[in-house]
């Protein structure tokens, strides 16, 4: 059984006050609810991540950053490395985010390098892939989420160390959403996928949705057989909404 993730990833948005104050209500609201049955995960910007860890500090609350270099360290100025993450708390980390891979150039390659260091720094890696509108509109998006899955998956990765998030270039804060039909179809193709290079275990791994998921459009998604919680941008802003999705799973 794969326990649902709901995981926020926040952006560069937020300063120490507000992302104090996000994560406090979010640990409240957990706290008040008694036992779920969903993981919490928040991933702020860089800055407030020590903010953030001592906000839900006891909460069950989760925290990760939203890239890493693939370096433990060295000469690289303005990057942050896996074991620094590690080190303020964090037990998680995304890797090749389609903004980073849009805006930073990002291949596979280095999407791959940066989630095996993830996991040699103790972090599991959420890997993201997701293809652009044209390449959807070229009936392309199974091959692209698939090649990007095989480039990006560490060689040592199992079902305990990495979650895998879909996340359409193309759903991204637009409020577009693909149809249940073909989240289902992407999220068994990459099911298929991760069996093929993970054996058993790839039935382990948490599939999570990610693009335009709000309080009103969860539930449909996370009822799906292949999809284990969701990568929300916008919605995870607000408290309110980010806990309604939470609630969904
Ligand atoms: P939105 O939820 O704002 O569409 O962002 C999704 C996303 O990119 C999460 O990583």
């Amino acid at each position: 059984v794969r326990r649902p993730l709901i995981a926020g990833n926040w952006k560069m948005n937020g300063l120490k006050a507000e992302g104090q104050g996000l994560a406090r209500d979010l640990a409240q609201r957990l706290n008040k609810a008694g036992g779920v049955d969903f993981d919490l995960l928040l991933c702020p910007p860089f800055p407030l991540i020590s903010t953030v860890v001592g906000a839900v500090a006891g909460s069950g609350i989760a925290v990760g950053g939203q890239d890493c270099h693939a370096k433990a360290k060295g000469a690289h100025t303005g990057d942050v490395s896996a074991p620094m993450l590690a080190d303020l708390g964090c037990q998680f980390v995304i890797v090749g985010h389609s903004e980073r891979r849009a805006d930073h150039g990002e291949t596979d390659a280095l999407v791959k390098a940066k989630a095996e260091a993830a996991l040699a720094a103790g972090l599991i890696a959420v890997i993201c892939v997701g293809e652009t509108e044209a390449q959807r509109d070229a009936g392309e998006t199974l091959a692209v989420v698939s090649g990007q899955l095989a480039g990006s998956l560490p060689t040592h990765a199992d079902s305990g160390k990495v979650v895998i998030a879909y996340e359409p270039v193309w759903a991204i804060g637009t409020g577009r959403v693909p149809t249940t039909e073909d989240v289902a179809k992407v999220h068994g193709a990459l099911r298929k996928d991760l069996v093929g290079a993970l054996g058993a275990d790839g039935n382990g791994v948490r599939l999570l949705y990610g693009g335009s998921v709000k309080p009103d459009n969860a539930a449909e998604l996370m009822a799906l057989e292949n999809v284990d919680g969701a990568l929300v941008g916008g919605a995870s802003l607000k408290a309110e909404d980010f806990w309604a999705i939470a609630q969904s799973c």
